[in-house]
């Protein structure tokens, strides 16, 4: 079989949207899957809604992707310009074939593809109007998701504008012509164009390419039903960026949008993901959006992290929240994200999950104060252990728990009549990371400054 060459062709006009990610995306993969070629063509003709910004914000957000191209813009390739505003002369070239093979006229000013067949006149409901159509042989659409599907296009439509824009059907087709296309992979919404697609295919005596329409995205059940919108949570790739999600759990969970591996597992590395993505495992359903399962994700690749990725993004986050800044000692900053990393689920969570170790004003949670304060020897509990921590050799976890549980032997109670004080002493919480090495970590000055903070308010 000759190469696989596929192509990402957006049109940006706004923000990039988690559906178009995907279309790259899955373009990408099955590209590196085959040894085949992507190629990234915009399609920018329509002037008053494609902006500059747009642009970089999809270029900016395929790069943290990690989603590369091997033909277009920045990159170049045999089959440029790559921007369709820049290609008119071949369009020019392409609609004179059709003029000269009579498969095009001129009508009102603007140009009309003329479809082979019996004309007939007949009434029609939408427009109102005695309208011409033609009867034509139904086109099979190859579709991998869909198997085949057959249409119908029973009237003749406009490939250059009165204004001389050619029309999105036109260039759409030349360029997949011009750029050696095999393969159209892109969202379901496109699947009522392609019957005209085949139609121009067919009149420039081209085989179409093989067709693959993903199913659409659907909104998150707590977000109600339908197609999801640039306005849901989660439907922007900018917002993962700021998120601080890394890039590779964001592509993880993509790809789980109308395609799964075999054996439904869910967290795959980027590898892992070209090795197992096939076009003929894509589904036909609507794929539904999962907020919960998208942080699940995240957090499974966070926790995989090495700790020297971990760190940037961690400290980021920090900085950002105003917890750290390059004063910091970097090895404190290291033995807490070493004790963060296998409990939270995106770096957003990370500054009021850790805002104890680096400030000495964190929130402190009424419910667990109400429910371990109420107990009448809280006071003796917390009291007793402080002398214990202050003569204590050293203040690592081993030492730590030998002394702790020393004096639980002596009180005859369990040592878990300490930890959970001791815990919320420090952090004021109930949960976080193990307790014996987060003392550590934080340290006899603050631990003990803090028990008796909480010790004389009692
Ligand atoms: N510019 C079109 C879009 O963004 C491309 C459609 C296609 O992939 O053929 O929807």
């Amino acid at each position: 079989m000759s190469q696989v060459r596929v192509r990402f062709a957006p049109s940006p006009t706004g923000s990039t949207h988690i559906g178009t990610a995907r279309t790259a995306l899955f373009n990408w993969l099955y590209a590196r899957k085959t040894g085949g070629k992507l190629v990234l063509r915009i399609e920018d003709t329509d002037k008053e809604r494609n902006t500059d910004a747009a642009l970089e914000e999809l270029l900016n957000g395929l790069k943290w992707l990690g989603i590369n191209w091997d033909e277009g813009p920045e990159v170049g390739g045999e089959s440029g310009p790559y921007f369709q505003s820049q290609r008119g002369d071949l369009y020019k070239e392409y609609l004179q074939k059709l003029l000269d093979a009579d498969r095009a006229y001129e009508k009102d000013g603007a140009i009309f593809f003329k479809l082979e067949g019996e004309r007939y006149t007949e009434y029609d409901d939408y427009h109102k109007a005695e309208v011409e159509k033609v009867r034509t042989e139904p086109v099979v659409i190859e579709d991998v998701i869909r198997g085949n599907v057959t249409r119908r296009e029973e009237r003749d439509f406009v490939i250059v504008r009165s204004n001389g824009d050619p029309s999105f059907h036109f260039v759409n087709v030349v360029d997949d012509i011009a750029m050696g296309i095999t393969h159209v992979l892109r969202g379901e919404d496109h699947l009522p164009n392609t019957s005209k697609h085949v139609e121009l295919f067919k009149a420039f005596g081209v085989k179409p390419p093989v067709y693959a329409h993903m199913p659409m995205i659907l909104k998150d059940p707590a977000q109600g039903k339908g197609k999801m919108s640039k306005r849901d949570r989660g439907a922007l790739i900018e917002e993962y960026q700021q998120r601080d999600f890394l890039p590779e759990a964001v592509v993880n969970f993509i790809a789980l949008l109308g395609w799964s591996p075999k054996d439904d597992q869910e967290v795959l590395s980027i590898d892992e993901l070209i090795e197992r993505f096939d076009i003929k495992d894509l589904q036909k359903a609507g794929a539904r959006f999962d907020e919960k399962k998208m942080s699940h994700i995240n957090f499974e690749h966070m926790k995989r992290l090495p700790i020297d990725r971990y760190l940037p993004p961690a400290v980021s986050a920090l900085g950002k929240a105003g917890l750290v800044d390059a004063d910091t000692d970097a090895d404190y900053l290291k033995s807490v994200l070493q004790l963060c990393q296998q409990k939270i689920n995106s770096f957003e969570d990370l500054p009021s999950f850790a805002a104890y170790f680096f400030t000495d004003d964190y929130t402190v949670d009424p419910k667990t104060e109400k429910k371990l304060l109420k107990k009448a020897d809280a006071a003796e509990r917390i009291q007793e252990v402080i002398p214990v921590l202050e003569g204590l050799d050293s203040f690592d976890a081993i030492t730590l728990e030998r002394g702790i549980q020393a004096l639980a032997d002596e009180k005859e109670l369990k040592i878990f009549a300490y930890f959970p004080l001791l815990r919320f002493a420090v952090s004021g919480v109930g949960g976080g990371p193990d307790l014996l090495p987060m003392l550590e970590t934080l340290g006899r000055e603050k631990v003990v400054a803090r028990l008796k903070k909480l010790s004389a308010n009692l």
